[in-house]
């Protein structure tokens, strides 16, 4: 019995003899199917041919990516806040090298994950370090591996810490959810938005997406929604979901901006 991972999607699914026979992560309108076919593959078979990488966005700010890449690219974050590690989002690829260091770095309080294109391979991670994963209740349908570790959370928001709390947004998924940390960033605060606020290529604007891959908008009220939802919060620093996307600095004010540019691209052409 081996836990299949989806090579397309990162997603690993409950013990089996066999692969499943399809992947309803990769099959849904937000994520693809690769013409070539689904490939499946296992922790085991990972370690052979990828490592875990690292990159120090600040002494408190640690990405985690697999690398060469794998899947969508994912990139966990670990935030080493004062009130203990909470581990933002997750990768399929834990080993055991990234337990070494984790535990090393003072182990893991608190797991939390934005959207389904995260869950991966969440309850190893949970068990690992001996913490709940807190993944929001409107996305329910789309765990394909239950476990005893995961939490599901209803609501708005969720607090994670005196410090950090967890946002739903909305838009992507129904429970598509950010982190907040207000002590972040030396405390200008941080958001991690995931794909429920993405990170452009200039890093000075975002945007919004149904899906990307298939580049499927965003209606404007779920961008409204969105918005909404982190006006309470003040942020300077905002992370996307790979390495390299990230707002170092103003980035409420680049939030508000591109709110308006996105929403000012989508209405309805004048004639
Ligand atoms: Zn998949
Ligand atoms: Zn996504």
């Amino acid at each position: 019995m081996q836990a299949f991972i989806c090579v397309t999607c990162g997603t690993q699914f409950p013990p089996a003899g066999a692969p499943p026979a399809r992947c309803p992560i990769c099959e849904d309108e937000r994520q693809f199917v690769p013409p070539a076919g689904q490939g499946w593959t296992t922790q085991e078979k990972l370690a052979i041919t990828h490592v875990n990488g690292w990159h120090q966005y600040e002494p408190g700010i640690i990405g985690i990516a697999t690398q060469p890449r794998f899947a969508i690219g994912q990139r966990a974050i670990l935030l080493r806040t004062a009130h203990g590690n909470v581990l933002w989002d997750c990768i399929s690829m834990l080993d055991a090298a990234t337990v070494t260091l984790v535990k090393a770095l003072g182990g893991v309080q608190a797991m939390a994950i934005s959207h389904p294109h995260f869950y991966t391979t969440m309850n190893e991670w949970a068990e690992a370090f001996d913490v709940p994963v807190h993944v929001h209740a409107d996305d329910r349908e789309w765990v394909m591996r239950p476990g005893p570790r995961i939490k599901h959370w209803e609501g708005e928001t969720l607090r994670l810490s005196p410090d950090v709390t967890v946002i739903r947004g909305g838009g992507h998924f129904t429970g598509s959810s950010m982190l907040h940390w207000s002590g972040g960033a030396g405390g200008r605060g941080v958001v991690c938005s995931s794909d429920t606020v993405y990170v452009a290529a200039d890093r000075k604007h975002v945007t919004f997406m149904r899906s990307y891959p298939n580049l499927l908008p965003l209606p404007a009220p779920r961008v409204e929604a969105i918005a909404a939802a982190l006006a309470p919060f003040d942020f300077d620093m905002m992370f996307g979901n790979f390495f390299d996307s990230v707002i170092e600095t103003g980035a409420k004010q680049a939030f508000g901006r591109s709110v308006e540019r996105y929403l000012a691209a989508i209405a309805p052409e004048k004639r």
